[in-house]
């Protein structure tokens, strides 16, 4: 697999990537886009349809309302323009899992135009064009049985809402990919118009890639990859592909214009179908359904709604508590991450040592267990509670990492789990010195090597009176003695 590293040669040498991404998210919505059946993941199969959805004869569409209302908090959320006039138009086209015939999508006209939003690469901020967000409804599901002469089709997926986000083609390497990916997510979850589930569908991503010479202002032959559900697959799967068109291009070869689909078990891309293949899709305006017409006090009033969204919410962590951009764009990410840092700030917690707290013990702790802050067993103010005990030279900060672990782990405060274990620190010094003394006199060749010159040893005593002790010494006496004592 290609590394950063490796890209950024690429990019910096004779070749840079251009990528552009087709998000698909599915929205939030109890209903279908176009029927009342229900959109709830896991059902039997079928069990869900009904005959507008199933493409039966004669049958009428009729629009969810709130499935547009939550493609317009989008758009304004991605700072797009929201078309006054829009409407859907037919993608026609065969496939077993498409009983219409036709997808009912947006064309010529899309609800949402020209946004931007930003991301996070490496500490910088870089802006990335929205080209368009439009809706459409999403076709059902073939099953093929393994092994055996059947294909199944479910059509519960059928008709169900779904919003499509292209990018302008702006995105430089695969890890701008990612990230692009993963602000789209977090975007969509903080207005809660898309729950952000890849390994259920509802959020999918195809990209268009090509490559060309530095310098170049023409685009090189692009290759639309498919089928990538995770960040890692977006990335390793346009890494893949970026070295494949160098390398082809290098050997003096023509880049096919094609569709490529992501095996993630080979970790590879393969053709697909070629632009020859590609289908006609004779699109048209929809004519079961009226043009849509949004008026200024709809936009006003979705606006007026939206929560604090995660660029506004990262700028004011940096102003209000401080933070470096870094811990601010991670603690924003998700919006329940910062509600539950606000609380531990609130509770009073210092507001960096919070951020790294939470950035490395509790997310490593929450990883390991495989669960969301939502099911967090660790309270804000119980953490804010632990940081007091440090702050006061209850307990040391080494100590303070099992208490954290401790806590996570059986619910309990800081302070009964300190009193429990009998954590509280040393802060006596004539019990320090007398540790100190007798370590110094077990090693007493270390000292005369101390002495001579080798100064790093100074790290091995204090080590030396920390296990005696227990790791309870407070660091600062210890280091003072010791130091006093060896001159
Ligand atoms: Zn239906």
């Amino acid at each position: 697999m290609i590394s950063d590293a490796e890209c950024r040669t690429l990019n910096s040498g004779r070749f840079e990537a251009v990528i552009g991404l087709e998000v698909h998210a599915q929205l939030l919505t109890d209903t279908k886009l176009f029927c009342g059946c229900s959109t709830k993941f896991g059902s039997g199969p079928n069990t869900q349809t009904c005959p507008v959805c199933i493409g039966m004869p004669g049958v009428l569409p009729v629009l969810n309302r709130k499935a547009v209302d939550f493609a317009i908090m989008t758009g304004i959320a991605m700072n797009c323009t929201i078309a006054p006039y829009s409407r859907f138009a037919r993608k026609n086209y065969f496939y077993p899992d498409l009983p219409k015939g036709y997808q009912i999508s947006q064309y010529e006209l899309p609800l949402c135009t020209g946004g931007f939003i930003e991301i996070v690469v490496d500490g910088e901020v870089r802006r990335i064009g929205i080209t368009r967000i439009h809706m459409e409804d999403d076709a059902g599901k073939n099953i093929h049985e393994e092994n055996g002469n059947y294909s199944f089709v479910d059509l519960n997926r059928a008709g169900v809402p779904l919003m499509e986000i292209v990018s302008e083609p702006e995105l430089r390497s695969p890890k701008e990919a990612a990230e692009y990916m993963k602000k789209i997510r977090s975007v969509l979850r903080y207005l809660g118009v898309c729950d952000g589930n890849m390994e259920e569908g509802s959020l999918r991503c195809d990209a268009n890639v090509s490559v060309r010479p530095v310098g170049q202002t023409k685009f090189g032959v692009k290759a639309e990859l498919k089928n990538m559900n995770s960040f890692r697959f977006v990335e390793r799967a346009l890494g893949y592909e970026i070295r494949r068109q160098i390398e082809v291009l290098e050997e003096g070869g023509n880049v096919l214009q094609e569709t490529r689909l992501w095996d993630a078990a080979a970790g590879i891309t393969q053709s697909m179908r070629t632009k020859e293949e590609a289908h006609d899709y004779r699109y048209f305006p929809e004519p079961d359904l009226v043009p849509m017409a949004i008026g200024r006090e709809i936009i006003d009033a979705l606006k007026a709604d939206l929560p604090e969204l995660p660029d506004r919410k990262r700028e004011r962590f940096g102003v209000r508590y401080g933070l470096p951009k870094y811990d601010a764009d991670l603690l924003t990410s998700e919006k329940a991450v910062a509600e539950w840092y606000e609380r531990a700030v609130s509770e009073g917690g210092q507001p960096k040592t919070v951020s790294n707290w939470m950035m490395g013990e509790l997310m490593r702790m929450l990883n390991e267990d495989g669960i969301s802050i939502e099911d967090c067993p660790l309270q804000p103010g119980q953490l804010a509670g632990m940081l007091r005990l440090i702050e006061n030279g209850t307990i040391s900060g080494k100590i303070a990492k099992t208490v954290f672990e401790d806590m996570f782990r059986s619910g309990k405060d800081a302070e009964t789990l300190v009193r429990e274990k009998g954590l509280v620190q040393i802060n006596d010094e004539d019990a320090i010195e007398k540790a100190v003394d007798e370590v110094l006199s077990k090693h007493a060749t270390d000292v005369q090597r101390f002495r001579s010159g080798e100064v790093k040893l100074l790290g091995f005593f204090v080590g030396q009176v920390m296990k005696a002790t227990k790791g309870k010494a407070n660091p600062q006496l210890l280091n003072d003695l010791l130091k006093k004592k060896l001159d």
